[in-house]
């Protein structure tokens, strides 16, 4: 078995799409970034990429890139997913925690669950999406930006 950590943030801006594990979320601000800025779906990334010991998106998907300009981040990690059986591996569980003030993310967690396991070729009880606040404090309690955590573990398929 191996064991992955990711972490990611974005700054919450105007004029852009709030998408978090896949789902865009009504709300005035999203996260700016090179591809649709989506911090779950990247900390999710990081983490497997971090159990194969291959890296991070950065090197794998750059952003000074033109292809991946406004990338839906379901499709990297489609990719991503396909490294993991290329590798020989397969996923065993991911666990993720998403940072927010705001907007109240409770009701759009099954969809991202959903979302993932779709893409990660594997059962929705393999993957959990926890989200929290920070009590009004640092850069997500201010409603500056929107962190993520993911854990994974990666299981060897032979
Ligand atoms: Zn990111």
């Amino acid at each position: 078995m191996r064991i992955g950590h990711g972490y990611d943030v974005h700054r919450l801006v105007p004029d852009r799409k709030l998408i978090i594990g896949g789902v865009e979320i009504p709300y005035e601000k999203g996260l700016l970034g090179h591809s649709d800025a989506d911090v779950l779906v990247h900390a999710i990334m990081d983490s497997i990429l971090g159990a194969l010991a291959i890296g991070d998106i950065g090197k794998l998907f750059p952003d000074t890139s033109k292809e991946y300009e406004g990338a839906d981040s379901l499709i990297l990690l489609k990719q991503v997913t396909d490294l993991i059986n290329d590798k020989g591996f397969e996923i065993g569980n991911i666990d993720s925690t998403i940072i927010a003030q705001a907007p109240k993310l409770s009701p759009y967690i099954q969809t991202m669950r959903e979302n993932i396991a779709n893409v990660c070729n594997t059962d929705i009880s393999n993957i959990s999406v926890k989200a929290t606040t920070e009590e009004k404090l640092g850069f997500t309690g201010e409603l500056l930006g929107i962190s993520a955590h993911a854990v994974c573990i990666l299981k060897n398929k032979f």
